[in-house]
């Protein structure tokens, strides 16, 4: 699970700090998927890049799978993220000369022949079994260029849960697509999440898919507002 509590992280601002994040606390069980939504410049993007411990945050601390990651350093964490942490951006960062099925395989910039002889067997294994539960079996081979948005959104899925993070951090995963096509997106990562038990972390602006959220806790200048089922509210 996330465990963020009392978060404040700052900026340098001219000779003064900005509070992007007051005094925070939330929590993402497994099997869950917590919305964060709010208006531009409320510090989501900043507690996202706490919870993905991208950036440690001036006060409060991080649990990441029951471990404590407030005081870990620069490599300590990169090999937590490594270990325990899937990230979906917004903007797809796929290789472009690379098919979706060697997108899985490589880590970092290697040629794709190297990547399918460097990866192991269970490695290239979970890789066809990935591209399948997201549906792009039949598209294994194909680049990104010969892919759709969404289609290209479930390969940078995929590749987030290669290394069975306990994690996931999600970032506006349907802001590129129309209803239809983000509808689906968020359909599989809810599967997904309930079946490899990861605590699920989704920054949204896309108020169409809150309702079908496990929580959605609304954050204004840094601070959390609202909390609780967005259905449940809607209801009631
Ligand atoms: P969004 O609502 O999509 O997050 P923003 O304009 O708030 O858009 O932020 C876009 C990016 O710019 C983020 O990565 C954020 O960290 C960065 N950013 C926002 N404000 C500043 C700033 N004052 N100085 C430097 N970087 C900033
Ligand atoms: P959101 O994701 O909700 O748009 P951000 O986390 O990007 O919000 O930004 C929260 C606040 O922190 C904003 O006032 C933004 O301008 C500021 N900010 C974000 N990133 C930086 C940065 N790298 N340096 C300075 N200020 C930043």
């Amino acid at each position: 699970m996330i465990d963020l509590d009392n978060i404040t992280l700052t900026y340098p601002d001219g000779t003064s700090r900005i509070t992007a994040v007051d005094d925070v606390s939330l929590r993402v069980a497994a099997g869950t998927v917590v919305g964060l939504t709010g208006p531009s410049g409320s510090g989501k993007s900043s507690l996202l890049a706490v919870a993905s411990t991208l950036i440690r945050p001036d006060r409060g601390t991080v649990t990441i799978d029951g471990i404590d990651a407030t005081n870990l350093d620069l490599s300590e964490r990169a090999e937590l993220r490594r270990t325990k942490v899937g990230l979906v951006f917004q903007q797809s960062n796929l290789l472009g000369s690379l098919t979706a099925y060697e997108q899985l395989l490589v880590m970092n910039e290697l040629t794709a022949q190297h990547a399918r002889r460097a990866a192991r067997a269970a490695t290239r294994e979970r890789a066809r079994h990935l591209l399948d539960t997201v549906g792009l079996a039949a598209d294994a081979e194909k680049r990104p260029a010969q892919l759709s948005g969404g289609e290209r959104q479930r390969v940078n899925i995929a590749r987030a849960l290669m290394h069975e993070p306990a994690v996931l951090i999600v970032d506006e995963p349907t802001s590129a697509l129309d209803q239809e096509r983000g509808g689906q997106i968020v359909d599989l990562l809810l599967r997904l999440t309930a079946q490899h038990s990861t605590a699920t972390l989704l920054v949204t602006h896309d108020r169409r898919i809150l309702p079908r959220l496990t929580k959605t806790h609304v954050m204004v200048d840094g601070h959390l507002t609202a909390e609780g089922s967005m259905a449940d509210q809607m209801r009631g």
